[in-house]
């Protein structure tokens, strides 16, 4: 058994006083749902007041990234260490914005995922293909090769419930376009089969696997559904409570 996990990816957006009070209407109003892990990934400036307003919660702060150093001359950078330290106790890795617009390699992405697990916390580490690698049937390739990267010197039988896949296609993030749940559960079968090869069968049963992409009220349930998906990375529905709420809710087993 597998419990879901629910995150919101506020990505760049919300100031301190909107990232308040969008987590304590969370907080009001998921204290009551069970079954299912729930967590948001503010903006850097805002995660410790988050994660403050979060004590007594079972919400989890999250961060959107981090640097695979854990000190040093890294200019503009944050470490694992120091959001834990600010109150995080998962980070989100290789998210598919970081990888276009700022150079995350599957290498990289690696480096990230094992200095969040030295510094205590979970990761999410984020795979995904591009439209033009869907169309060359290469998907099941590319998740592969990020994979692959993106768990390299992790030792998951030991860390199995430290460590969360999210399967986010890239033509489906922010674009309103999200994949049939048929298509995600492919992807996800297909992903805990490459977990299963590479650990054990065990270690992939119980490491979740997430699914993000244009994930909303209306399409949450249908996908969440699907033996493999475990749970939601989600963007833009993440930034209105009533919306997130919806899919926490979606996401409890019947
Ligand atoms: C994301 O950024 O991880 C994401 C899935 O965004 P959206 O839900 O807006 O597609």
């Amino acid at each position: 058994m597998r419990t879901p996990f629910v995150v919101g990816n506020w990505k760049l957006n919300k100031t301190i006083a909107e990232s308040l009070a969008l987590v304590t209407e969370l907080k009001n109003q998921l204290g009551a749902v069970k079954g299912v892990a729930v967590g948001v990934a503010p903006v850097f400036t805002s995660l410790h007041s988050v994660a403050k307003r979060l004590e007594g919660s079972a919400i989890a702060t999250c961060g959107q990234n981090c640097h695979f150093e854990t000190t040093g001359a890294w200019t503009g950078e944050v470490s694992a260490p120091l959001l834990a330290d600010a109150g995080a106790t998962w980070v989100i890795v290789g998210h598919s914005e970081r990888r276009q617009f700022f150079g995350d390699t599957s290498e990289i992405v690696g480096k990230k995922a094992r200095a969040v697990l030295a510094a205590g916390l979970g990761a999410i580490v984020c795979v995904g293909e591009l439209l033009a690698e869907r169309d060359a049937g290469r998907t099941l390739a590319v998740v592969d090769d990020q994979l692959a990267g993106g768990l390299a010197g992790i030792d998951a039988a030991a860390a199995a419930s430290k460590i969360v896949i999210a399967y986010e296609p890239v033509w489906a993030i922010g674009t309103g376009r999200t994949a049939t749940p048929a298509q995600a559960q492919e992807v996800h079968a297909h992903i805990r089969k490459w977990l299963a090869d590479r650990f054990t069968p065990t270690t992939a049963d119980a490491i979740r696997i997430q699914y993000g992409g244009s994930v909303k009220p209306s399409n949450a349930e249908a996908l969440m559904s699907e033996k493999d998906i475990d749970g939601a990375l989600v963007g833009g529905a993440s930034l209105e409570a009533a919306d997130f709420i919806a899919i926490v809710k979606a996401a409890r087993p019947s």
